[in-house]
């Protein structure tokens, strides 16, 4: 299955790491132009070094005026990947106010805000579009201490819903993935605790976790045409963890 973006651009947020920073690298493979919008300078700076043509716009997401100074004028973007999160882990009885805000202004309120200024631009430009909220299974499994992340990838999976049913009649299709463990900054730091580690991957059907590269696969289907018929639904990259 061949997916060309030829002349389309993206954004991708959280761009600098992981899941982020293979995504960018597979659209602009796949022929795409794109915006890669990060926290950190210096991993703009050494993606760039790897992509040049690259647009890298740093920015904290969680800053809704420095976002909106940022992104305000970003000009057309025909596919948007909203990835960027932070996992912050506390047990619930010790959840503080700084640390869920946090949370929720990156890992939702950002998907909002950034989706609405992308969005508006395909409706002005009368062009259709593809949103991809990447989501995790924790939005639908329980893990201990993980409250605040997996409230806000609950509520990222109804987002996407209404999303999907608000945009749709603009061509606009809004779909998540939602992964198990991928061993990326993020990733390790979940799954620090090797009891918790193993016995993730004796309940998995598959038995491990999933690599950065399966994300990024289901990512790219559901950003391209390949997909067409697909709003408002999510692909779990989780081995069979949920079937389990
Ligand atoms: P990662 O390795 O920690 O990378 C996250 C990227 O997002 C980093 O470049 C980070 O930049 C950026 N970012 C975070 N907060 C930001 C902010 N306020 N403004 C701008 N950029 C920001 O994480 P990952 O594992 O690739 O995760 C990517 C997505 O997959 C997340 O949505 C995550 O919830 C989801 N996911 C991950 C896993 C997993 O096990 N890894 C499982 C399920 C779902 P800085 O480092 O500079 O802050």
């Amino acid at each position: 299955m061949q997916i060309n973006f030829s002349g389309l651009r993206a954004l991708v947020t959280g761009a600098g790491k992981g899941i982020g920073r293979d995504t960018v690298k597979a659209l602009l493979d796949s022929g795409a132009k794109v915006v890669a919008v990060s926290r950190t300078k210096e991993d703009l700076v050494s993606l760039s070094r790897e992509c040049p043509g690259l647009e890298p716009v740093c920015v904290d997401l969680g800053d809704w005026e420095a976002t909106e100074h940022a992104l305000g004028n970003i000009g057309p973007i025909d596919l948007l990947v909203n990835n960027a999160a932070v996992l912050l882990i506390e047990p619930f009885l010790e959840i503080s106010k700084e640390a869920f805000d946090r949370s929720i202004n990156v890992n939702l309120r950002s998907v909002i805000q950034v989706s609405q200024m992308v969005a508006k631009g395909m409706i002005a430009r009368g062009v259709p579009g593809s949103i991809v909220n990447v989501s995790s299974m924790a939005s639908q499994s329980t893990f201990s201490n993980l409250a605040s992340y997996s409230s806000t990838k609950s509520a990222m999976d109804m987002l996407t819903k209404v999303m999907a049913q608000e945009l749709g009649p603009h061509k606009i299709r809004v779909n998540t993935v939602n992964p198990t463990v991928v061993l990326t900054t993020m990733g390790k730091k979940v799954s620090s605790d090797p009891e918790f580690a193993n016995a993730l991957k004796k309940r998995t059907p598959l038995k491990k976790f999933a690599e950065v590269e399966d994300v990024v696969y289901s990512i790219l289907f559901l950003l391209s045409d390949k997909s067409a018929m697909t709003n408002g639904s999510g692909i779990l990259v989780d081995g069979g963890y949920q079937a389990s």
